[in-house]
């Protein structure tokens, strides 16, 4: 068996940061800790999280007291208005490139923009991007959507979740291009995302088997195995070593491994070696071919 892991593969700067902050808080807060929904999706993130003591919460209305930490998803500035009434003690790890769409969206509706979102409507970075704009924010995933999408003279303006897949954003591209001409486009799929999906892009044609690691609460392990998918028919989302099937292989084939940016090094690695291990069982000596390279860290960690 070759087994090929992509040029960019899990965890990205973003959550990378984010579960530095998470831990530092551990060490040095006194009292009760939380974090709003999931500090990234990830299932073995989270509950190594939940090990250090970290309780998960739904509303910030379940706490009390302490400290509460916001997930890299980002939330509504109506959460962090709320926290701090509470007096509770925030700790923010936003992603900072979360943190820019606020930004747009923000400065999009003071100007009286509409605004159309391109994401997944119960996700929380969605959830957490619609709140920054006062109401003309319209939120859709399928092409279908579109017709219901308000029609208007006015400025219109397009931004995306940073998980979505830059080709399925390009299709709808061209599809709101014919019903908005004036239409400002923000394409701010995230470069993580990017680099992520075109490296498996890069390799799933040449593949027998492709398999992403990754949660499936994580979008961007979703949307990666989709995308791999349309290159190699057979592609699985797997969240750990564990949920490989000796049955998916005879042992000759190519194998290509890529990750969601949620995805911790070790979860990887246990999938390279589960597959090495089934390719011995087959009689086939195994070979492993990476081509990683690395992504340049935010500066500022608070
Ligand atoms: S996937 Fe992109 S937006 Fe999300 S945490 Fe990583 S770098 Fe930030």
């Amino acid at each position: 068996m070759e087994i090929f892991l992509t040029e960019y593969a899990g965890v990205c700067v973003g959550v990378k940061r984010a579960i530095k902050m998470a831990h530092r808080t551990t060490e040095d807060s006194d009292g009760p800790i939380f974090v709003l929904h999931e500090i990234v999706h990830n299932n073995h993130v989270v509950n190594d999280l939940a090990n250090r003591g970290v309780q998960s919460v739904d509303d910030v209305s379940e706490v009390t007291t302490g400290t509460l930490i916001i997930s890299a998803h980002g939330v509504s500035p109506s959460v962090i208005s709320e926290a701090k009434s509470r007096n509770l003690d925030v700790v923010d790890t936003t992603c900072p490139l979360v943190s820019k769409i606020h930004r747009i969206v923000k400065a999009l509706s003071d100007k009286s923009y509409t605004i159309l979102l391109l994401g997944e409507k119960s996700h929380d970075e969605v959830m957490g991007v619609q709140g920054h704009a006062k109401d003309n924010i319209h939120i859709f995933h399928r092409k279908e959507e579109i017709h219901g999408l308000p029609l208007t003279d006015g400025p219109v303006a397009l931004v995306s979740q940073t998980t979505q897949s830059i080709k399925y954003f390009d299709e709808i591209l061209t599809l709101l291009k014919e019903r908005y001409p004036q239409l400002e486009v923000h394409n701010t799929i995230c470069d993580a995302t990017e680099k992520r999906q075109t490296s498996a892009l890069e390799i799933a044609g040449n593949m027998d088997v492709m398999i992403t690691v990754g949660s499936m609460s994580s979008a961007n392990s979703r949307r990666l195995q989709e995308v791999s998918g349309g290159l190699c028919k057979d592609s699985y989302l797997v969240d750990t070593a564990a949920d490989i099937r000796a049955e998916w292989f005879t042992g000759g084939e190519r194998v290509g491994v890529t990750a969601g940016a949620s995805t911790p090094d070790y979860l990887i690695e246990g999938v390279i070696e589960k597959l090495m291990e089934i390719s011995v069982e087959k009689g086939v000596a195994p070979s492993v071919i990476r081509n990683e390279s690395s992504e340049e860290e935010f500066i500022e960690v608070h």
